[in-house]
């Protein structure tokens, strides 16, 4: 990890960025945000999603889709997103799940369900994500 910060530091940051009252928990404690409830599941702007804590590009809006799940899903990571993969066996399931490989921010899961070309859907928390409009 490129970035490292300790629990304060992330704490103050997000505070700074004026991030959601989550985004802590969500990012460094893996926790999740209520489905419907995160700002960027039905949004549709026209732009980047960055990762919240460090700034990493994410997701383009153009691969955002409505997957009916109460979550910001994508299909496809930006070409130069440093988004990385790991086995999560927490809560008694086997999941992937997707983090920021800059920073190790918690970002959500990666499923196999979603829709072509990639068959893939990053299922990600809106409190995990940063977006920044086209200019
Ligand atoms: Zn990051």
């Amino acid at each position: 990890m490129k970035t490292q910060l300790n629990e304060s530091q992330w704490q103050a940051l997000l505070k700074e960025k004026n991030a959601e009252p989550l985004a802590f928990e969500v990012t460094r404690k893996a926790a999740t945000e209520r489905a419907f409830t995160g700002k960027y599941a039905d949004f549709w702007g026209q732009g980047t999603y960055k990762c919240i804590c460090c700034g990493s590009k994410l997701f383009e809006s153009e691969t955002k889709f409505d997957a009916g799940c109460g979550w910001p899903s994508f299909y496809l990571a930006a070409d130069d997103s440093p988004i990385i993969e790991r086995v999560d066996k927490s809560h008694g399931m086997v999941r992937t799940e997707s983090i920021c490989g800059n920073c190790g921010a918690h970002l959500g899961h990666l499923f196999d369900d979603g829709p072509e070309p990639s068959g893939q859907r990053y299922c990600m928390n809106s409190a995990s994500l940063e977006f920044e409009p086209k200019k």
